[in-house]
């Protein structure tokens, strides 16, 4: 028999097929509940607002000198308010950003301490060390210290809920992504967050690079920001921040 020939036996026995099934399917369950932001298997998360008049825009990974400033500026002028998750080495770095984003009425929230990617294969005192380390960074600055926590890339594990909930947090996911990471057109971005965008939903954007994106940029983001911000007025929408938007609020 060719190796061809025991290949098509093998992948027809029924045994082998059955045991072919079932590691999709648990291929598929850990999909949807680690790295699946919206799934709720993990632990609760939050991914819209109970705004039929507004969303909430969330941006992730500054903040960042060059983008988070001049988000900041759109913002202004649109007359929005925004939701900034952020990291802790950077809130380290750039204290003033921090100090703005809160005097001009944004929410913070936080966003780990240095979104190592492989923050998912680490137990319970990592993720606490994390939370804790970042939020004591922006009680520092702002005076108060985040109740809201965006896991990175979204992936959920189950010690990193246990950290979440000690740290008596809650995640906050998103229903619409602008898949801004991605180095596509602002004219891309645009398109993908406001075709699928309805009142309540919470949007997810960057306006800063995770540690492992040095190199990329996220000028796009930028460049699709006021066009977004012009169809939701057009719409009757506005951009609240999740302090305002949650009953509990954002902090602790
Ligand atoms: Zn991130």
């Amino acid at each position: 028999m060719n190796m061809n020939m025991a290949g098509e036996v093998l992948t027809r026995h029924p045994f082998v097929t059955g045991g072919l099934g079932l590691c999709a399917a648990g291929a598929a369950a850990i999909w949807y509940s680690v790295l699946y932001s919206g799934s709720h298997i993990v632990a609760p998360v939050i991914k819209t607002i109970e705004r039929n008049d507004a969303v909430a825009l969330t941006f992730d990974d500054g903040p960042t000198p060059g983008y988070t400033d001049r988000v900041l500026d759109i913002l202004r002028q649109h007359n929005c308010h925004a939701s900034f998750f952020l990291i802790g080495t950077q809130v380290r770095q750039y204290p003033e950003l921090v100090r703005r984003i809160t005097a001009e009425g944004h929410a913070i929230g936080n966003h780990t301490w240095d979104h190592d990617h492989h923050g998912v294969w680490h137990g319970e005192s990592y993720w606490l060390d994390q939370l804790q380390r970042t939020s004591a960074a922006l009680a520092d600055i702002t005076g108060r210290a985040p109740a809201l926590f965006r896991a990175p890339m979204g992936f959920k594990t189950p010690p990193q809920a246990r950290a979440v909930r000690k740290g008596s947090m809650r995640y906050i996911a998103w229903r619409v992504r602008a898949w801004d990471t991605l180095n596509i057109s602002s004219r891309t971005i645009c398109r993908i967050v406001t075709s699928q965008l309805r009142p309540g939903d919470i949007v997810t954007m960057h306006d800063g690079l995770e540690p492992a994106r040095k190199m990329c940029s996220q000028e796009a983001t930028v460049q699709a920001l006021p066009e977004i911000l012009r169809i939701l007025k057009q719409r009757n929408l506005t951009s609240i921040n999740l302090d305002k938007a949650l009953p509990g609020g954002a902090y602790q």
